[in-house]
C-alpha cells in the first residue's frame, strides 16, 4: 500500500506540471475495469480535487451534422491562441471501441488535436450513460488538475446524454441548424430548457437569411419557457463554424454567463448541487451493484422477477423479500 499511495502521488505531481501523458495514462486507469484500477483511480482524484474546479465547464450538443465538431475545431482554435487551455471530452453511450463513435473519427478537429494547448479524448466505451457520465466528469476533474481551463463536453442530441452533460458543466449550448421552428419541434422541450444559450449554426451563404429567420423563431419560442434562472435569458446566437463569424460572441456569452452566475452565487450552487447529485447517483450505481452480486438475492432474483411478471406476485412484496435477502434476514 506505500509503494501503491507514492505510485498515485507522483502520477499526481506529474498531472499537476501539465505532463500531457500523465494525463492522458490517468484517463485511462478512470476508464479501466481492471481488478484494484478503481481503488486507484479514486485515491487518485481524492489527491487531485484541490487542484481541479477552475475551469469554465461548457456543455455542447446538437443533432449529428449540425456543426459541432466543426465549431469546436473553431472556437477551440480561438481560445488556444488567445493562451487558453482547451480540453475536448465528449459523453456518448453509443460509442465501441473503434469506430462510429462521435469523436472517434480522426479527421474531426485535426488542427486543434494537434495545438500543443489541447487536449482532446474520445467518450469512454461501453457501460451505461451513469457509467460513461461519471467516467468524463472524472476525466475533467483531471483536466482541471492539469491546468486545462476551458472544458467542452459534446455530446449526440439524441436521448438522455443531454441531461448527464447538462449536470457537469456550468453552461450548456444547444446547437441548431437554420431550420426555424420545425426544427425546435424535433428536440425534446426539455432539452430547449437544459439551454444556457441556443447558438444557430452555418448562418453563412445560402443559409444566411434562413438562420437570421430561424434566430428569430427561436427566440420567441424560449421567450415562452420559463426561465431556470432568473439573472439569465438564454440567447440566441447565429454563428458559421465554417467561416469562423459569429464563434467569438459564443465566448462572449460564455463569459457574460459566467460573471452573471458568480455575481449571484448560482455558479457555486449549480456546481455544489451537481456534486451532491453526483455522489448520490454512485451510492444508487454502488448499490444496485453490490444487490444484484449478493449470493441470496442473485440466486432469487430471476425467479421472483418472473413471478411478478406473471402477476403471481405484487412487486412490492417481490422487492420487500429481495432486500430483506440483501439485509440479510
Ligand atoms: P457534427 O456531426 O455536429 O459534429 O457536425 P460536423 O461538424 O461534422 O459538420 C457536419 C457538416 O456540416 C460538415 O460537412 C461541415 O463541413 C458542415 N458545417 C459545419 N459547420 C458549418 C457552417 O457553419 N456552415 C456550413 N455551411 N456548413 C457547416
Amino acid at each position: 500500500p506505500e509503494k501503491e499511495k507514492a505510485k498515485t502521488a507522483a502520477l499526481a505531481d506529474q498531472i499537476r506540471a501539465g505532463d500531457r501523458r500523465a494525463l492522458a495514462r490517468a484517463i485511462t486507469l478512470i476508464e479501466s475495469t481492471k481488478p484494484g484500477h478503481a481503488e486507484e483511480s479514486e485515491a487518485l482524484l481524492e489527491a487531485l480535487l484541490p487542484d481541479s474546479g477552475n475551469s469554465v465547464r461548457i456543455g455542447i450538443t446538437g443533432v449529428p451534422g449540425v456543426g459541432k465538431s466543426t465549431f469546436i475545431e473553431c472556437f477551440g482554435l480561438q481560445l488556444v491562441e488567445a493562451g487558453h487551455k482547451v480540453a475536448v471530452l465528449a459523453v456518448d453511450p453509443s460509442s465501441k471501441v473503434s469506430g462510429g463513435s462521435i469523436l472517434g473519427d480522426k479527421t474531426r478537429m485535426e488542427e486543434l488535436s494537434r495545438h500543443p494547448g489541447a487536449f482532446i479524448r474520445p467518450s469512454p466505451t461501453g457501460g451505461t450513460l451513469g457509467g460513461v457520465a461519471r467516467r468524463t466528469r472524472e476525466a475533467m476533474l483531471v483536466c482541471e488538475a492539469a491546468g486545462f481551463d476551458v472544458i467542452l463536453v459534446e455530446t449526440v442530441g439524441v436521448g438522455q446524454s443531454e441531461t448527464a452533460v447538462s449536470e457537469m458543466v456550468d453552461i450548456f449550448l444547444l446547437m441548431l441548424l437554420p431550420g426555424g421552428g420545425d426544427e425546435l419541434q424535433g428536440i425534446k422541450k426539455g432539452i430547449v430548457e437544459l439551454a444556457d444559450a441556443v447558438i444557430v449554426n452555418k448562418a453563412d451563404g445560402d443559409l444566411a437569411a434562413a438562420a437570421e429567420r430561424a434566430a428569430a423563431e427561436y427566440h420567441a419560442a424560449l421567450g415562452l419557457l420559463r426561465a431556470a434562472n432568473p439573472d439569465w435569458r438564454p440567447p440566441v446566437l447565429r454563428c458559421s463554424a465554417l467561416t469562423g463569424a459569429g464563434v467569438a460572441e459564443v465566448w462572449e456569452t460564455v463569459q457574460a454567463h459566467r460573471r452573471v452566475m458568480e455575481a449571484s452565487g448560482a455558479r457555486a450552487a449549480r456546481r455544489a448541487a451537481q456534486a451532491g447529485a453526483w455522489m448520490w447517483s454512485e451510492i444508487r450505481d454502488g448499490l444496485l451493484r453490490r444487490f444484484k452480486a449478493h449470493p441470496r438475492v442473485a440466486g432469487e432474483l430471476d425467479s421472483l422477477e418472473a413471478e411478478v411478471r406473471a402477476g403471481r406476485t405484487t412487486p412490492t412484496a417481490a422487492a420487500r423479500r429481495l432486500i430483506g435477502l440483501f439485509q440479510g434476514e
